[in-house]
C-alpha cells in the first residue's frame, strides 16, 4: 500500500503528492527541510527538528504558514495515518508557486508537505567495521554565501562532493571550508575522539547544527569523556584516536580510515562504540509518543 502524504493541509496518497513545476522549490531550490527519526512510536528530538527547520525558514525569510504547533500536530497525524512505528519523516517548506523569476515576493503561499516512510537500516557490519571517506575538493559554501545553519532545499554542494567521494570509492565526502579547515561531511557531522577528548568543528566552520551532533555533546561528557567544539585540520582528523560521523539516518558511524591514513587501530574506537550504545539507548527512551497523545 502507499503512503499518506500530508500536502498543504491534507493527507492524500502518494500518487496525488504532486507539486507545481513552477514551484520555487523545484525551480531554485528555495525551501528548507528536516529529516527526522520515528523509534518504537517515538519522535526523536522532535522539537529540536521543529527549532532548526523555523530557524532555517526565518533566516531565509520563510514564512512558515503552520504556526509551530500545527507543525507539529501535522507530523504527529502523518505519521499515524501511516500506522508506522519505526522511521523517517521528512517534512518539507518550500518558497511556493511563482513565476519564472528568482524573486520570491512572487510566490505568495509556500507550499508544506510531509512524507513519513520507513527506513532502510545501514547494515550492522557498517558499525561493525567502520566506514572508509576521503576529502574532496568541493568545498563548503563559504558561510557569508550560504551559512551551514540553513537546512536549505538547495543541496547541490553536497551532492558534487558526494559525486567526487563515489567516483574516488569512498563510503563518504569529508569536507573543507574555504580556509581548509574541516567542516563536515556531505551528509552528516564529523567528530574526532583525541587523548579522550570528544571534538567537533563549531557551526562557523562551515558544519550544519546537526541533531545528532548535539545529543553526542551532550552524552559524552555525561560519560565522562570531554566533548567541545573546536577548529580541526585534516593534520588532527588523521592523526586522531578514533573518528565517527553522525546524522540522523546513520546515527553514529565509526570511521576507519581518511584519505588512506589509517585512524587508531584502524577498528572502531571503544569511545565511538560507547557512544553508540548510549545514543541506542537513548532513542529506546526519549521522544515525542505519536499514539499516546490525544
Ligand atoms: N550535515 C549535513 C550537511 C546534513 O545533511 C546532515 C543530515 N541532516 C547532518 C550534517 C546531520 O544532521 P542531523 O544529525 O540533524 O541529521
Amino acid at each position: 500500500m502507499g503512503l499518506l502524504i500530508y500536502l498543504d493541509g491534507r493527507l492524500v496518497p502518494e500518487e496525488e503528492a504532486k507539486v507545481s513545476v513552477f514551484d520555487h522549490g523545484l525551480l531554485y531550490g528555495d525551501g528548507v527541510f528536516e529529516g527526522i527519526r520515528l523509534y518504537s512510536g517515538r519522535i526523536f528530538r522532535l522539537e529540536q527538528h521543529l527549532d532548526r527547520l523555523y530557524e532555517s525558514a526565518a533566516s531565509i525569510r520563510l514564512v512558515i504558514p503552520l504556526s509551530r504547533e500545527e507543525f507539529r500536530r501535522a507530523i504527529i497525524d502523518t505519521v499515524r495515518a501511516n500506522g508506522l512505528e519505526d522511521g523517517y519523516i521528512r517534512p518539507v517548506v518550500t518558497r511556493g508557486v511563482g513565476d519564472l523569476g528568482l524573486d520570491p515576493t512572487h510566490c505568495p503561499r509556500p507550499t508544506v508537505f510531509i512524507i513519513a516512510s520507513r527506513i532502510q537500516l545501514y547494515p550492522e557490519s557498517l558499525y561493525e567495521q567502520g566506514l572508509r571517506i576521503g576529502t574532496v575538493s568541493t568545498r563548503k559554501n563559504a558561510p557569508d554565501s550560504l551559512n551551514s545553519r540553513i537546512k536549505s532545499l538547495n543541496y547541490l554542494n553536497n551532492i558534487l562532493a558526494k559525486l567526487e567521494a563515489n567516483e574516488a570509492g569512498y563510503a563518504e565526502a569529508l569536507m573543507l571550508n574555504h580556509q581548509g579547515l574541516v567542516a563536515e561531511c556531505a551528509a552528516d557531522n564529523i567528530f574526532a575522539v583525541r587523548r579522550g577528548e570528544v571534538l567537533t568543528p563549531p557551526t562557523y566552520a562551515g558544519a550544519l547544527a546537526g541533531i545528532t551532533r548535539q545529543v553526542v555533546l551532550e552524552l559524552a561528557p555525561a560519560l565522562g569523556y570531554p566533548a567541545r567544539e573546536t577548529l580541526l585540520t585534516l593534520h588532527e582528523l588523521y592523526t586522531a584516536d578514533e573518528v565517527f560521523m553522525t546524522g540522523t539516518a546513520a546515527e553514529i558511524v565509526p570511521v576507519v580510515a581518511i584519505d588512506g591514513r589509517i585512524i587508531g587501530s584502524g577498528q572502531p574506537g571503544p569511545i565511538t562504540r560507547h557512544l553508540r550504545r548510549e545514543f541506542v539507548e537513548l532513542t529506546r527512551k526519549e521522544g515525542t509518543p505519536v499514539y499516546s497523545s490525544c
